[in-house]
């Protein structure tokens, strides 16, 4: 029996988001820019390697497992990896499967993932407009996602929009979005934009739409009640009294949510981030690839790492200047 991960401050380790590829075919204006250059493909972990270490950390008391990117379903052969994970579902050492998408493969998957387990799905939207779809996703097409929404939904796994709040771009489109998904019964989160990657021309302060002023134009309208809901991340819910409706925000930015960290994040060549506001990761891949059959270092490896859990994050916009900015793009830590 493994000791369970319990970091420096006491927090349990339950929850691991994988990205699987830092490729997409998307290109957000705040998550990648235009000419992305992608990692080798050697330095990937194989589905084999993504399925020996996933295992492992599910051996070790990781009971929740996100697979993201780049865009996972972009990954060739993804349902493989996917339709390994479900034995750890079917065993009960795995409770909850899940991904994020941009949505635009899931016309083809959904079913193969409601076949593997998986019930819920993240498909982020920022805008239900074609047009000012095209520009905020560079290369997505509304429709496209339109259909794999529409799919999900056949197939029978519960959607939830995620849709990152954008001055001057979707404030516009609070109601319509809110209704939207009131409409077709899924739960809308709206999140804070980070400071991720290089800001260049793209300053994020420019399209920072403080979630505090969003909730308040929503309770001109609605009445808001706090849920008590806790995920152990930086998201918050509230009720619509009138829909019945869950509104979630994420505002990493704005709120310390840090004493409730329950989650590490591993990149595509098996990187762990122990926070995601913070440059410090452990290479788990030396200890993966340099000992085939053996686990015993790898668990080793995660243990050291979680022992380097920082107890918090060092964002800052508070003196209007993305302090604490990380270096790193979203789709390599995979968001
Ligand atoms: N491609 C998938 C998708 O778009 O859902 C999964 C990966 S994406 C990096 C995960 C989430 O990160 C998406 O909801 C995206 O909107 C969000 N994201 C990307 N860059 C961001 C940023 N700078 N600030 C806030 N959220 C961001
Ligand atoms: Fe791709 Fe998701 Fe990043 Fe958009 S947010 S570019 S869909 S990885």
């Amino acid at each position: 029996m493994n000791t369970p991960l319990i970091d420096p401050f006491q927090r349990a380790i339950t929850y691991l988001r994988v990205s699987v590829t830092d490729r997409c075919d998307f290109r957000c204006v705040y998550c990648m820019s235009e000419n992305m250059t992608f990692l080798p493909k050697k330095e990937l972990l194989t589905l084999e390697e993504l399925d020996r270490m996933c295992s492992t950390f599910i051996r070790m008391g990781v009971k929740k497992l996100r697979i993201t990117g780049g865009e996972p379903l972009v990954r060739r052969d993804i349902m493989t990896f996917f339709n390994g994970m479900s034995r750890h579902l079917e065993a009960g050492d795995l409770e909850e499967l899940t991904l994020t998408t941009n949505g635009s493969q899931l016309a083809r998957f959904a079913k193969d993932l409601y076949a593997a387990g998986v019930r819920r799905v993240n498909v982020s939207l920022d805008t239900l407009d074609e047009e000012k779809f095209a520009k905020v996703t560079r290369w997505g097409r509304l429709p496209q996602v339109m259909r794999g929404l529409d799919a999900a939904q056949e197939a029978g796994l519960k959607v939830k929009l995620n849709a990152v709040a954008l001055k001057g771009f979707n404030e516009d489109e609070l109601f319509t979005l809110t209704e939207f998904c009131r409409d077709r019964g899924m739960d809308l989160t709206w999140i804070e934009v980070m400071p991720m990657g290089d800001l260049g021309n793209e300053d994020r302060l420019d399209q920072y739409w403080p979630l505090t002023d969003l909730r308040r134009q929503l309770a001109e309208r609605y009445t808001l009640t706090e849920l008590a809901e806790r995920t152990g991340g930086p998201a918050r819910y509230v009720r619509l009294e009138e829909t019945g409706q869950k509104i979630g925000f994420i505002t990493p930015l704005t709120h310390n949510f840090c004493e409730s960290c329950n989650r590490v994040r591993m990149t595509c060549t098996g990187e762990l981030f122990m926070c995601l506001g913070q440059e410090d990761m452990a290479d788990l891949r030396p200890a993966l690839r340099n000992h085939p059959g053996d686990d015993a270092p790898l668990e080793a490896a995660i243990h050291r790492a979680i022992g380097l859990k920082p107890k918090g994050h060092d964002f800052d916009y508070s003196r209007q200047r993305p302090d604490g900015q990380m270096s790193r793009h979203m789709s390599h830590t995979g968001g």
